[in-house]
């Protein structure tokens, strides 16, 4: 089996079986974005504490393979991280995708959509739920209850 065999059946369990799908209770903020080009709608939830750590998320969506794979892959990678380190998991996969110098040892199963850099039209697809997520943490840092 190639790895291109294992990437992608990483991303279809993923898709097929997406972790932390639905909605928190109790969520910080929650963000809602649009896909245009592909027409991908994702729902995000956040829970940050007062020391700054992501303590929970979820996602709810529609859209193509891509999308909701990486939405429960980045989903799953950024719980129980420090705000500052899930941006960096979010800027480092764009990197990665963006074909630049990328620190894949704090991808995780993310790494599994590099494939897609190949593909400029489908990045905003794999990207959708990072840019939720940050704009999620600059709200929230924003309205000042300054987790870090
Ligand atoms: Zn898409």
């Amino acid at each position: 089996m190639s790895l291109d065999d294992v990437y992608r059946q990483v991303v279809m369990d993923h898709y097929q079986n997406p972790r932390h799908h639905g909605h928190l209770a109790h969520p910080t903020l929650s963000v809602g974005l649009h896909n245009p080009s592909c027409g991908d709608e994702l729902h995000l939830d956040v829970l940050v504490d007062e020391d700054g750590v992501v303590r929970d998320a979820a996602f709810e969506g529609q859209g193509c393979s891509i999308s909701m794979a990486a939405a429960s892959m980045f989903v799953d990678r950024v719980r129980g991280k420090k705000i500052a380190e899930a941006r960096r998991i979010a800027e480092t996969f764009k990197d990665l995708l963006r074909r630049r110098e990328a620190d894949r040892s704090v991808l995780g199963d993310l790494e599994a959509l590099e494939g897609v850099s190949q593909f400029p039209a489908r990045v905003k697809c794999a990207t959708l739920i990072m840019n939720a997520f940050e704009q999620a943490i600059d709200r929230i840092q924003a309205e000042g209850g300054d987790p870090k």
